[in-house]
């Protein structure tokens, strides 16, 4: 990839885009914020996936100032199945900060819009490209593998020090005239074109003439990924405690995985159906009939949990001992739909009480 020349991708990567780019909702405008709740939600999440959220997000929080200024269990509500909570997280107390010091306005300047929390050089790339034509890069993994392709670039693209390389690289091309055009293109190019599973469309590619992988048949071996670590894995015990009307749950540990979300009684390990009575007990219900439910797996980034289930129907609930510090609650369906955030992990037991979450439990 030695001495590869940068400078002749960008007119055809961004005449491309220009003529094939898809119309989707935060491109109709080039607003900062818009930009950016668009580009924190598409990290680690599919673009379908993302438009209905998208939508929801800035129908409630349609300025800075209202992310600022919204209740916690609101904000990861509207999170609800987006995962990588701290995300959302982040954005308010980086609106917060925007509120505090650039009287609700995102700073036109690129490090300052990267000193804001939970911004990192990519989204920072993104916004103050699209928003304010700033010619700076946004590499993500779909510009990474790009770029590996069509230089046949050996670096790992796993490794922060590839990122930071490529970003350093790309930093003399952009252009002036229509930074942020490129920086879409790229985008686009590796969503639509460039693909990561699968065959590349290398005949739709305007960069097909120039790809050493495409030329040399590599595009296999490009890019370089390093495997990921060895997940973790975490059995857990899941408890529907449940009336006609109401069931239990409970709020997360306010640090650690899924931190302030809520979810359904659970312990760790797997345990048989008496030990699932013996938990109702404790908590001072008496289950009237108890139903095994499947396994279910849900996987993070690093941990996977593994679960069985039990539901647990009961007359009532008058005999129940809020343990845990007091952190149970016995609510409705409906209160969980309008308030509580239960995450994905929990989808598959959500199902056997009608409880539908993220995208599905859209009111
Ligand atoms: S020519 Fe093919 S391999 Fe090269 S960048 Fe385009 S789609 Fe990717």
């Amino acid at each position: 990839m030695e001495n590869f020349e940068l400078n002749p991708l960008v007119e055809p990567a961004v005449t491309w885009y220009e003529k094939n780019k898809r119309d989707l909702p935060w491109r109709r405008d080039n607003h900062p914020y818009h930009i950016w709740v668009s580009e924190i939600m598409l990290q680690q999440t599919r673009v379908e996936a993302v438009k209905g959220y998208y939508e929801r997000f800035l129908h409630r929080l349609p300025t800075i100032e209202a992310l600022a200024d919204c209740p916690e269990d609101e904000l990861l509500k509207l999170w609800e199945g987006l995962g990588y909570y701290n995300r959302v997280r982040n954005m308010q107390c980086a609106a917060k900060v925007i509120m505090e010091s650039y009287n609700g306005q995102m700073p036109q300047d690129y490090e300052e819009i990267l000193n804001l929390p939970g911004i990192g050089a990519y989204t920072a790339g993104a916004i103050a490209s699209i928003a304010f034509q700033i010619p700076v890069p946004a590499v993500d993994g779909n510009v990474l593998r790009i770029l590996s392709r069509v230089r046949e670039d050996d670096g790992d693209i796993k490794k922060e020090g590839t990122k930071k390389r490529v970003t350093k690289e790309l930093f003399p091309f952009m252009p002036k005239n229509h930074p942020g055009s490129f920086n879409q293109a790229m985008m686009e190019i590796g969503a639509c074109v460039c693909v990561p599973n699968g065959e590349p469309l290398c005949h739709s590619c305007p960069w097909e003439s120039m790809c050493l992988s495409h030329k040399h048949g590599t595009t296999d071996h490009y890019p370089v990924k390093s495997k990921p670590k060895k997940r973790q894995i975490e059995e857990k015990t899941v408890f529907l405690i449940v009336d006609g009307e109401n069931l239990l749950i409970e709020k997360r540990p306010s640090k650690g995985l899924l931190a302030g979300l809520y979810q359904f009684p659970n312990v760790e390990g797997w345990v048989e159906r008496e030990d699932a009575v013996a938990f109702a007990r404790e908590k001072g219900l008496d289950p009237v009939f108890v139903e095994p439910l499947p396994e279910a797996k849900h996987i993070f980034s690093h941990i996977e949990w593994r679960m069985k289930g039990y539901l647990l129907k009961v007359s009532d609930f008058r005999g129940w001992k809020n343990e845990k510090e007091g952190n149970g609650i016995l609510i409705s369906k409906d209160e969980i739909r309008m308030e509580y955030a239960i995450p994905a992990a929990f989808e598959t037991y959500a199902a056997y009480v009608n409880l539908p979450l993220g995208k599905k439990g859209f009111l």
